[in-house]
């Protein structure tokens, strides 16, 4: 058995009712908490590792409900262009391109900047290769929902990603039976659809089965943009959201990201079918619109956050995509009252384990849970002073702030240094690799960092 004790820290619990304790401590037994606030010190063994954490924030892990891991050897790759060429002509080229090494480099490299910006669990919408996704994973020691990226249908699609409805669903349940639940249950296997433009009917209702079957969740871009619900409208009668309605895959286990062109009907339809929401505000200001946020959260729908990918939003930096949704719909809406700070704290910890339908072991310090905790420390000219923590973690924080990262009660980052993995050869291997693929894509740009 093996404790760890953080002491004296400023606890954002976000238990049920949200305490926040001034000065406290949480006790960590191998995986899980075992105490939190006072801790009786008959539950400490003399073997305990303590960390002072006087002057600092303990709070849970950060859960980032999209992000690409694949396209993280891609950054950079999709700036500036509309989105069918930043598809046609710059991801699919990217992505098809990249080997099963490629994608568990890029997961490493994902991973990394993910770890320091103080996330613990995240969700895949899907790469290629769920094989090198889990084994970074596992390796590095973060929490994940992987899925493939699946494609069935489609115009212009690269040739290595044509396959039939049959062959998508196969491959998806054998990476299940592979990788589900592995590395002590940090690494699980959800099912994926890309977007309705590349999913037909069929492949959507018999994924849903599927997760459904497996106790699982689906992952989907959903009204991602305005062309999308007029293609769904064209080619199936209905906007992608009512669409999906009627074919009856909305339920709890639905995690729908970006839902930027939503009528109020159809966030009623969330609603209804307690569809989960992952808002991703730096690749909505950069080309898809405004999701509408404070409406969905006011109807009380489950709305996370996340960063999407690499290629799209550049940073994969969960704390600024924060300190984004505080400022977009205040200007939007020209309301500087909503969207608070302490819901998109919400946001990013109990409503992420939510939508991982994991709300009864992650999202909060709260006794039995796992062991999912990260240290702050505010003192940085950047982040103080603090006259109300929360409104702080929201407004001022940078991911430099976040001092140490906890995942299943083991330190992945500790006082900024990383503990599990060698960051120095993954950040030189991943140089490598991503001039090779820009080479093999066949994509050119100007200005070429001579970086090998
Ligand atoms: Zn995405």
């Amino acid at each position: 058995m093996s404790q760890i004790l953080l002491k004296n820290g400023f606890i954002v619990s976000m238990n049920k009712e949200e305490q926040v304790f001034t000065q406290g401590d949480v006790l960590i037994e191998n995986d899980r908490i075992k105490a939190v606030g006072h801790v009786e010190q008959s539950l400490v063994t003399p073997d305990v590792e303590i960390v002072d954490a006087k002057g600092k924030i303990i709070m849970p892990g950060l859960i980032n409900t999209h992000v690409h891991t694949s396209q993280q050897l891609g950054r950079g790759l999709g700036d500036d262009v509309n989105l069918l060429t930043w598809l046609h002509e710059r991801i699919w080229p990217y992505e098809s391109s990249l080997t099963e090494e490629d994608s568990y480099i890029s997961t490493l490299l994902c991973c990394l900047e993910q770890i320091r910006a103080g996330v613990t669990s995240f969700a895949e919408p899907g790469g290629q290769f769920v094989s090198g996704m889990a084994k970074a994973v596992n390796q590095i020691g973060i929490r994940a929902k992987l899925a493939k990226s699946v494609m069935d249908c489609g115009e212009g699609l690269p040739k290595v990603w044509q396959k039939t409805t049959q062959e998508e669903l196969d491959k998806q349940e054998e990476d299940l039976r592979k990788f589900h639940n592995t590395a002590d249950g940090r690494v699980q296997v959800w099912f994926g659809l890309r977007t309705i433009f590349n999913n037909s009917d069929d492949l959507i209702i018999k994924t849903k089965e599927l997760a459904d079957k497996y106790g699982v969740g689906v992952h989907m871009h959903v009204a991602e943009v305005k062309e999308e619900v007029e293609y769904a409208l064209e080619t199936r009668g209905a906007t992608t959201v009512k669409h999906l309605y009627n074919l009856d895959v909305l339920d709890k286990n639905f995690l729908a990201v970006h839902t930027v062109w939503l009528t109020n009907e159809e966030v009623n339809m969330f609603k209804e079918k307690r569809v989960k929401v992952s808002h991703n505000p730096a690749a909505a200001m950069r080309v898809l619109g405004f999701a509408k946020i404070p409406r969905m959260l006011k109807e009380g729908i489950c709305v996370t956050l996340g960063t999407d990918g690499a290629a799209a939003s550049n940073r994969m930096d969960l704390i600024d995509e924060m300190w984004l949704t505080s400022l977009i719909h205040k200007g939007w809406r020209l309301d500087p009252t909503i969207m608070k700070a302490q819901e998109i704290i919400r946001m990013v910890t109990v409503n992420g384990a939510k939508a991982l339908l994991e709300e009864d072991n992650i999202g909060s310090l709260e006794v039995g849970k796992k062991a999912d905790v990260i240290i702050i420390n505010p003192n940085s000219a950047g982040m103080l002073p603090i006259h109300d923590a929360i409104a702080n973690l929201v407004t001022s924080m940078h991911s430099s702030n976040v001092e140490s990262t906890m995942c299943d009660g083991k330190w992945i980052m500790k006082d900024r240094e990383i503990l599990t993995v060698d960051e120095d050869s993954i950040i030189n291997e991943a140089k490598e690799r991503a001039e090779s693929i820009y080479k093999r894509a066949g994509i050119v740009l100007p200005h070429r960092f001579p970086y090998i």
